[in-house]
């Protein structure tokens, strides 16, 4: 398997490059030079296999021998070890659920498999891997938790201060040993920036050996195609299927079109987002014009320079019309996403997070062009991740799952820093 890189189709790299060293100098992404289509006596009997054969299936097509068959089957069985199931809600309305991992968020797909690609190849190797990754509230404890004890890895999780969830802060910030926290007075994309500065600076080369876990990492990327297989097994083939993502980076959104492109039949999608309005703009206007951030109460969608955006338009064939054809996108504030908690339990007596409201929003809006469509929502977190708001929308208190309430009692620990290049370096040549 050979990936490019986004800003220069004639740099190829390996797999193992690019899971190690995700970000080209260049500052592009990595990308497969070639998507292989999926065979079809597979794809016509998906139900006869199991999510694990699925995951399998795929991710030994796309990466083409590069990992002996007997070792991919290993990393599958010990990142894809939850299911995800969907939930019909009503005749065109599903809920794919993704947060049944251990910090209950669809990064744990993700984080997951990319933790365990790392350790398959670095093993042997004399020099500590230095995971260096920003995020925006899922990204980080998924990531935790995925490489927590591994053994010759290191991860410092930045955050912005104050604008994650007490719950998310908690999933960083106590987990000790090769896990350690920085809190950034800024926003999300200042420590997607200082990330982004840290890996192309020589000093800090010298003494680390770097590695990036953001979703810009291809190894985030390719396992998030795999629950778009699993949940069209559980789907009504002979109808248009239309998935809803609930997106930031827009990471999930780019690993269905993955999908789609290996031959799974997926209709178009539907990119939900908050008021971070970057990507409805460009599909307005033709026009992707990146913004700062502004904070929301689906937190995890606070982007406003979605870092997925050059793999999006490749897949989609580089033009902002083929991009059109295949995803329409729809934007809502605040008080309709507390409203659209309210309306899906009066409804249907189910309880959605913020991020996956922002779904159901779109999906109501989407419905008005394909009135026949069956739509799939993306509910990418577990509710009890964001009860202050939840429990503020609907009449039952929901119940915060244990797997989470755990978190809550240890002690904090982060090195806080300014929005600041020199701070954040200095910090790098102490640690
Ligand atoms: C990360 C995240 C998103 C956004 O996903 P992208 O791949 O960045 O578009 C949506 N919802 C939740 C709960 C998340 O954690």
């Amino acid at each position: 398997m050979k990936l490019f890189s986004t800003n220069n189709p004639n740099k190829l790299v390996d797999l193992k490059e690019a899971v190690l060293n995700a970000f080209p100098e260049d500052r592009g992404l990595y990308w497969p030079t070639e998507i292989p289509l999926l065979r079809s006596d597979f794809l016509s009997r998906l139900a006869e296999f199991s999510f694990n054969d699925i995951a399998f299936e795929v991710s030994n097509a796309l990466i083409q021998g590069t990992i002996p068959e007997k070792d991919l089957i290993d990393i599958i069985e010990n990142s894809i070890r939850f299911p995800a199931p969907v939930v019909g809600l009503s005749d065109d309305l599903n809920i794919l659920e993704l947060f049944h991992g251990p910090t209950m968020a669809f990064k744990d797909f993700g984080a997951r498999f990319m933790a365990q690609l790392m350790s398959y190849f670095t093993k042997g190797s004399d020099r500590k891997t230095t995971i260096l990754v920003a995020t925006s509230g899922d990204t980080g404890g998924a990531v935790a938790s995925g490489f927590f004890n591994a053994p010759g890895i290191e991860v410092i999780i930045l955050y912005p201060s104050g604008k994650i969830s007490p719950l998310q802060e908690q999933q960083l910030t106590t987990w000790g040993n090769n896990i350690k926290a920085v809190e950034v007075n800024g926003v999300f994309d200042d420590c997607q920036a200082l990330v982004k500065q840290a890996f192309l600076d020589k000093d800090l080369k010298s003494r680390y050996t770097f590695s990036s876990a953001n979703s810009i990492n291809i190894a985030r990327l390719i396992p998030q195609s795999f629950y778009y297989f699993e949940a069209y097994k559980q789907l009504d083939r002979n109808k248009s299927n239309i998935f809803v993502v609930p997106s930031g980076n827009f990471g999930n959104l780019t690993a269905g079109l993955l999908a789609q492109k290996m031959g799974l039949d997926i209709h178009s999608f539907v990119a939900a987002i908050n008021s971070n309005k970057t990507f409805l703009d460009y599909i307005d206007s033709g026009v992707y014009e990146a913004r700062p951030s502004v904070p929301t109460v689906s937190n995890a969608m606070d982007v406003g320079d979605p870092s997925n955006f050059p793999r999006l338009l490749n897949v989609s064939g580089s033009t902002w019309n083929m991009v059109k054809s295949n995803i329409r996108s729809y934007s809502f504030t605040d008080s309709q996403t507390i409203e659209a908690i309210k309306a899906v339990y009066n409804t249907y007596h189910y309880t959605i997070d913020p991020h996956g409201a922002v779904g159901y929003l779109a999906y109501l809006s989407d419905k008005e062009i394909s009135p026949y469509a069956n739509y799939t929502v993306l509910e990418t977190a577990h509710p009890g991740k964001f009860s202050e708001i939840v429990n503020k929308a609907i009449p039952e208190k929901i119940i915060v799952p244990e797997a989470l309430r755990s978190f809550m009692d240890k002690p904090k620990e982060a090195f806080n820093i300014q929005n600041n290049y020199k701070e954040f370096k200095s910090l790098l040549m102490h640690l």
